[in-house]
């Protein structure tokens, strides 16, 4: 096949951008095909190569691999999570154990903090954020417990995220803290948004104030792109960088083809697009050593264009004169971030789910091809249990 397709060839090493032959001479040679070099093609390519075997051809769009965990140090030589704070955290034994072969770990407990007018709390709502907002001294989960039954009585029936946040926090604490922040992530009202896009809000009547309390909270020590550098630094793997999917003709292709990118793409767009949110991040060095208290700063206030405010320090523990912070501002244009569960939106994607299950020798993973904001541990978890079966099946006699 002599299809051209521009691209770059990953040579695995420290640096990522490598300027290489810009051309693919048809993939036969690989035995699986992979559209997205984000945690989801990534751990798969591994597992094919390194566990069936197979000859993998793993193609990116975008000029790095990492996917949205990329990372990179900007001019002042600070590590930036470029597509926005990417926090590791765990419950899996098996997905940490698995990541730890292509990394160090450096323990880090992610803190949130929420400025409304003067007043700077702990999120998500514990019982410090309850205390300071109310003017109370609670000093016992039970008191606060009592609390936030009075405050958040039941809500007989949950239809939509509103319903789910209020029955979560109450109605006083969901028009300070959520529903501004809502509004902006998703640009609508969370009394529109299925309840799915509730999940994760709660109120604790401890005064634990990490935002995640899983049993594996921690950051690759030479950050995600590393991370995955050394993932696919296997024979079996090419890496194809700046080459989109939907250019590789029929030749190019393996016999089997992971997509990750997003569903409604991969069939043209047939039934209309699928919404997406997404994020503008605008970086910012400062000539002192650190600027906030906590890795990120959240501005529910609808009348301040930001969302969040991010210093990277904290996250990769970097230790720095200067700092760099990154203003968060959600937009409707750029880089397809989060997926806005509407009723209609979820109808669309089971539309698009349906096409793929037909689809012959085609795997959907990820979260683009799923049209559901997931955690990295998840991804990654999915794609072990995704290989997993594949690899019995490649193993049939004559398979491939
Ligand atoms: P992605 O990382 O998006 O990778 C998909 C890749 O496919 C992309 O590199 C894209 O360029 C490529 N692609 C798409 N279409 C094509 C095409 N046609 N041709 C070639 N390539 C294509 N998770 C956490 O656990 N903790 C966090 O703190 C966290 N923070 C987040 C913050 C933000 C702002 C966002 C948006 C997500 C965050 N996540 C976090 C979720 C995390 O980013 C995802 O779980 C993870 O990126 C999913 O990996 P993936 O491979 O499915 O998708």
């Amino acid at each position: 096949c002599l299809n051209r397709v521009s691209g770059t060839r990953l040579a695995i090493g420290p640096a990522v951008n490598v300027p290489a032959p810009p051309t693919l001479r048809g993939a036969r040679k690989h035995d699986v095909t992979i559209c997205g070099a984000g945690f989801a093609g990534s751990v798969l390519a591994r597992q094919f190569a390194e566990e069936s075997g197979k000859r993998v051809l793993l193609v990116d769009r975008r000029d790095h691999i990492a996917g949205n965990a990329f990372d990179s140090p900007d001019e002042a030589g600070i590590r930036v999570h470029r597509y926005g704070p990417h926090v590791f955290h765990t419950d899996s034994d098996e997905v940490f154990a698995w990541l730890g072969r292509f990394t160090e770990w450096r323990p880090y407990e992610h803190r949130v903090m929420a400025r409304v007018g003067d007043m700077t709390v702990p999120m998500p709502i514990n019982r410090t954020t309850l205390n300071a907002v109310h003017g109370l001294d609670m000093r016992t989960e039970a008191e606060a417990r009592t609390f936030l039954a009075r405050i958040a009585p039941p809500v007989p029936e949950i239809r939509t995220a509103r319903d789910a946040m209020v029955k979560a926090v109450g109605t006083d604490l969901y028009e300070r803290f959520l529903q501004g922040s809502s509004r902006k992530r998703w640009g609508l009202d969370p009394s529109l948004l299925d309840p799915s896009a509730a999940s994760g809000v709660t109120a604790r009547t401890d005064a634990d104030d990490r935002r995640f309390t899983d049993r594996h909270q921690a950051m690759p020590r030479d950050g995600y792109t590393r991370m995955f550098e050394r993932m696919l630094d296997h024979p079996g793997i090419e890496v194809a960088l700046g080459t989109d999917f939907h250019d590789l003709g029929a030749a190019d292709t393996g016999r089997l083809t992971v997509y990750t990118g997003p569903i409604d793409a991969y069939f043209g767009h047939r039934f209309g697009a699928l919404p997406y949110r997404s994020l503008r991040f605008r970086h910012e060095t400062l000539d002192r050593p650190q600027f906030q208290q906590a890795g990120v700063v959240a501005f529910p206030a609808e009348d301040v264009p930001w969302s969040r405010i991010v210093e990277h320090k904290h996250l990769t523990g970097q230790i720095h004169a200067r700092t760099t912070i990154t203003h968060e501002y959600p937009a409707d244009d750029g880089d397809p971030f989060y997926p806005v569960p509407t009723p209609e939106n979820l109808a669309l994607f089971r539309r698009y789910d349906a096409l793929a299950a037909a689809e012959p020798d085609v795997i959907f993973a990820g979260r683009l091809a799923g049209y559901r904001w997931c955690s990295m541990d998840r991804v990654v978890a999915q794609a072990l249990a995704l290989h997993g079966r594949l690899d019995q099946r490649l193993a049939a006699p004559g398979a491939m």
